[in-house]
């Protein structure tokens, strides 16, 4: 199976165990629910191409989106994980498989073919990218172009995702898809954005009747601490697209949103001015542990979750402060982590 990992993925495949596991007694039905297209149009069958890196095809190759689950490599990874529960090629200590099951109704596709982004966080990338022409530009858009019409086309209850790696209104490459397609009464879409153009861009989207969440990246409960965390971003244009969303959403009903908080040696001491953030808005907030995605070439001194790191007793008092919000929502590696600490004491 290892010679369908593309090669910018053999790191993570690497990174855990790849063997058959046992003992496990939830279940997960994505590979046969769940389609995830990366930036290089490789397509997955996991929530996070990461915790199951197994290329089943490129987006191109596909005439209809069923298509994907009846490839042969598809076809195989259901076999290990639905029927047999091996779990073989997924990270099974990070993916939340040994605590609940994976599983889901509707269909779940996340489009994340263009990292293009008005912002350069350390933890997702080293430099600016923003592909506005040129031949990665006209690739990538010749596939956002085929993803639309293949959308068009799946009238199967689904919930779309837009985007884990870059930022969807900042990308011109998503246009197609946000902008222009066709707004379809089966399908829901989740909207992932680091927030900054929502006030810009949101209602001129095609899909935006349809959408159903919004998740904004937030890493930060100050303007000092977010103008460092997430490089080239601004306080005041967060807050000012925080309101415009919270005032839009006034009268509508069952729209979830979510800030998330990527826990980093960097933001510990910002934890709580998030938790108030969360609460301020009476949104969810989710925390969730930093993970290694080669982006950091000193990811050790990041991790605070390492047990030796100098600020890892600190950031277990800050989480447990937070935990206590209604609002908060302790990814489960680290609601773990404070439900051990405690039962130490
Ligand atoms: S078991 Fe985990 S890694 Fe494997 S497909 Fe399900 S959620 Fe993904
Ligand atoms: S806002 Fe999100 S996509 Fe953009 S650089 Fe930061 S982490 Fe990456």
């Amino acid at each position: 199976m290892q010679e369908h990992v593309p090669y910018y993925l053999q790191h993570q495949y690497n990174l855990y165990d790849r063997t058959k596991k046992s003992g496990i007694r939830f279940s997960c039905n994505y590979p046969e629910k769940v389609l995830s297209i990366d930036n290089q149009g490789n397509c997955f069958l996991c929530i996070c191409d990461g915790w199951l890196p197994v290329s089943v095809g490129h987006i191109m190759s596909f005439n209809t989106i069923e298509e994907v689950w009846q490839s042969p490599v598809a076809k195989s990874l259901q076999k290990d994980i639905i029927i047999d529960k091996s779990f073989t090629h997924c990270s099974v200590d990070y993916c939340g498989i040994k605590d609940y099951n994976c599983t889901s109704d509707s269909y779940f596709i996340s489009i994340n073919i263009d990292e293009s982004c008005n912002l350069q966080c350390p933890t997702c990338r080293d430099h600016f990218m923003n592909f506005t022409s040129g031949k990665i530009y006209e690739n990538k858009l010749v596939w956002a172009k085929h993803i639309e019409k293949l959308l068009s086309n799946f009238n199967h209850k689904t919930i779309i995702a837009v985007s884990g790696n870059g930022d969807p209104f900042a990308s011109l490459i998503y246009r197609p898809i946000i902008m222009q397609g066709k707004s379809n009464i089966w399908h829901s879409y989740k909207i992932t954005t680091n927030g900054l153009l929502m006030k810009k861009l949101l209602r001129k989207t095609s899909i935006y009747s349809n959408i159903i969440e919004y998740s904004i990246s937030v890493d930060a409960g100050d303007a000092d601490t977010y103008e460092k965390i997430r490089l080239r971003g601004k306080w005041n244009v967060l807050i000012e697209n925080l309101d415009f969303l919270h005032n839009d959403l006034k009268d509508k009903k069952n729209i979830k949103v979510n800030l998330n908080f990527c826990l980093q040696s960097g933001n510990i001491e910002s934890l709580i001015n998030f938790a108030d953030l969360v609460d301020h808005y009476n949104w969810q907030g989710t925390i969730q542990p930093l993970e290694d995605w080669g982006t950091y070439k000193d990811f050790k001194q990041h991790d605070i979750l390492n047990t030796e790191h100098e600020l890892h007793n600190k950031m277990l008092e800050q989480l447990k402060v937070v935990s206590l919000r209604k609002n908060i929502w302790l990814k489960t590696r680290l609601g773990k982590l404070i439900k051990n600490s405690t039962d130490k004491k």
